[in-house]
């Protein structure tokens, strides 16, 4: 049963002492790279994308070098990531209208940046607040509706609508980093299978207090 969070202030708080500058784990050096290697971290861990693309990011260095990859290759270079094939097919294609309309670079707009084959909000949010520093929205992944939940920020269950209530309740100014942080907070201690619940810094300040979830 959703039990919502009275103390969002405190909490907010609380992560900023715990996590007070977490970084994207997505190694990469452009926007570019960066939107690469978002759309490999679907159903995949962000170690295992950075172990993939220092041999991709070598071998393709622009958006045209993504655009005219052969499927074959573009596939083998990222097959560990899992549905190797729907990735590449995204990355050919977001590379090609990165080309054809965007001048082969990676818009900073949200509405330009969702046109793009393979992106949607998420990736959207992360290439804006990480490669940009411009908070349109909040990156909900799987830590973020997990603990999103489990701290009574929001009773949705749909990326979208936790968003929407994440961006209520949130200051802007917090947007970016506070994806960051939960996400840090959620591989290190909120796991999805047994949280360390009793260790967990935030304990008092969750409404489950420490209760099974
Ligand atoms: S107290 Fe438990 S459920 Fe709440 S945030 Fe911490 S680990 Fe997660």
């Amino acid at each position: 049963m959703f039990k919502k969070n009275a103390s969002v202030p405190a909490l907010l708080k609380k992560l900023h002492a715990e996590y007070p500058s977490p970084e994207c784990a997505l190694v990469h050096e452009s926007p570019l790279q960066l939107v690469v290697a978002t759309i490999l971290s679907a159903q995949c861990t962000d170690e295992r994308v950075n172990k993939v693309t220092p041999a991709l990011f070598k071998r393709y260095k622009t958006a045209k070098d993504f655009a005219e990859s052969r499927p074959v290759e573009l596939e083998s270079l990222i097959r560990s990531t899992g549905f190797y094939h729907n990735k590449a097919k995204s990355i050919r294609g977001m590379a090609k209208l990165l080309v054809e309309k965007f001048g082969g670079h990676v818009p900073q707009l949200m509405s330009e940046l969702l046109e793009l084959p393979g992106v949607a909000r998420k990736t959207a949010n992360v290439v804006l607040g990480v490669a940009y520093k411009k908070a349109e929205g909040v990156v909900v992944d799987t830590h973020v509706m997990r603990l999103s939940n489990r701290l009574g920020l929001t009773g949705e269950t749909t990326p979208e609508k936790i968003e929407k209530d994440l961006m209520k309740i949130i200051p802007r100014e917090d947007w970016i980093w506070f994806s960051h942080a939960i996400i840090h907070h959620g591989r290190r201690v909120c796991k999805a299978r047994n949280p360390a619940c009793p260790d967990c810094p935030l304990l008092k300040l969750c409404p489950r207090n420490g209760v099974a979830v």
